[in-house]
C-alpha cells in the first residue's frame, strides 16, 4: 500500500512559483551570449524573480563546462562567456517557501558541437518525468533517466541526484537518482520533486570543487546576534549567494556565524568531462506528473 502525502494545501502558489522560475529560467538562456558577463546574467535572472514578486529560492547557479552545479558568481566575479562554453542555468524562485527548482543548458555562440549532450540531459528528464506516477518505483524514475543518456553515447553522473522538496526546504528527504540501483523508494500522491538528469563525456561522477559562493543556515541562529537574526529572517534554510548580502554589519555576522553555516563547493565532473543539465519541478499527480515549471507562452 503505498501512502498518501497530502498535496500543499497552497498548490496555487507552488504553481506561481513554478511559472516565475520557467521564464527566469528562458530568460537566462537567451542572455547567456558570447561576451556577457556571468555577474550580469545572475543579477538579471534574480531581478526578474523579484519583479515577478517571488524570490530566489537560491543563487543563480551558472556553472561552466566541467562544473556540474554549485558555482554562483562573487561580487566581483569579471568572467565573461565565451564561445562554446557548455553553461548550466539553474533558477529557483519561491513565493513564501513554495520553492521551483528548474535548469537547462545552453551551449554559448553558434558553434553547436556540444548538442548532443544538451539532448542526452533532456531526454534524460523527459523519460524520467514519463515514469512518474503515483505509487510507482522510484528506480523506474532511474533507470529511464539513465537508459536515455547511455543512447546518446555519454554517461549520467551518477552522484548527483533529483530531490523532493518541502516548504522552505529545497533539499527535503527523497532522492531521485540519475542511475539505477540506489532508491527502493516510491514517490507519493501530492509530493513535489525535482528530476534533474545531468549527462558527461567524463567519467560519470564528480569532485568537490573550490567554494562557490553560495551559503545555507544549517538552523535558526536565534535572536542573540541582531543582524544574523535580520539574516535568518531573510533567507531562512534556503540557499542564498554572499554577494546578496551587501550591509558590512551582515558581512561581519556571516564571518561569526561559520559554525552553523552550510558552504557549497562547486560540483566538478571528476574527469573534467563537459556536462550538460536538465531540470523540472513536478507535482506527483494522481495519474502521472504535471510539470509546474515547464516552458511556457510568452
Ligand atoms: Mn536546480
Ligand atoms: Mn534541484
Amino acid at each position: 500500500m503505498s501512502a498518501m502525502a497530502p498535496y500543499p494545501d497552497d498548490l496555487p502558489r507552488w504553481r506561481a512559483a513554478a511559472r516565475i522560475a520557467s521564464r527566469a529560467r528562458e530568460l537566462g538562456l537567451r542572455l547567456t551570449v558570447p561576451g556577457a558577463r556571468r555577474r550580469d546574467v545572475a543579477d538579471a535572472i534574480e531581478a526578474y524573480v523579484r519583479e515577478a514578486g517571488a524570490q530566489p529560492a537560491f543563487p543563480t547557479n551558472l556553472s561552466r563546462n566541467d562544473e556540474a552545479a554549485h558555482y554562483t558568481p562573487s561580487a566581483d566575479d569579471t568572467a565573461v562567456f565565451e564561445d562554446g562554453d557548455l553553461v548550466k542555468v539553474d533558477v529557483g524562485a519561491h513565493l513564501d517557501g513554495a520553492i521551483a527548482d528548474t535548469a537547462d543548458t545552453v551551449e554559448v555562440g553558434g558553434s553547436r558541437r556540444h548538442e548532443n549532450l544538451i539532448r542526452a540531459a533532456r531526454d534524460g528528464l523527459r523519460a524520467g518525468i514519463a515514469q512518474v506516477r503515483p505509487g510507482g518505483p522510484i528506480e523506474d524514475v532511474s533507470r529511464a533517466i539513465a537508459e536515455a543518456i547511455r543512447a546518446h553515447g555519454v554517461k549520467p553522473i551518477v552522484d548527483l541526484t533529483g530531490h523532493s522538496i518541502e516548504p522552505y526546504l529545497l533539499h527535503a528527504g527523497t532522492s531521485i537518482p540519475n542511475v539505477p540501483g540506489h532508491s527502493e523508494g516510491t514517490l507519493v500522491e501530492g509530493q513535489i520533486v525535482a528530476i534533474e538528469p545531468f549527462a558527461t563525456n567524463g567519467m560519470g561522477s564528480i569532485r568537490n570543487g573550490p567554494f562557490g559562493n553560495i551559503v545555507r543556515f544549517r538552523r535558526d541562529p536565534g535572536a542573540a546576534d541582531p543582524a544574523l537574526a535580520r539574516l535568518f529572517g531573510r533567507f531562512r534554510t534556503l540557499p542564498f549567494a554572499v554577494r546578496w548580502v551587501t550591509a558590512s554589519e551582515e558581512r561581519d555576522a556571516l564571518r561569526r556565524a561559520r559554525a552553523i553555516l552550510q558552504s557549497y563547493p562547486v560540483f566538478v565532473e571528476r574527469a573534467g568531462g563537459l556536462v550538460a543539465q536538465a531540470e523540472h519541478t513536478v507535482l506527483v499527480g494522481p495519474t502521472g506528473a504535471e510539470v509546474l515549471s515547464a516552458p511556457l507562452p510568452d
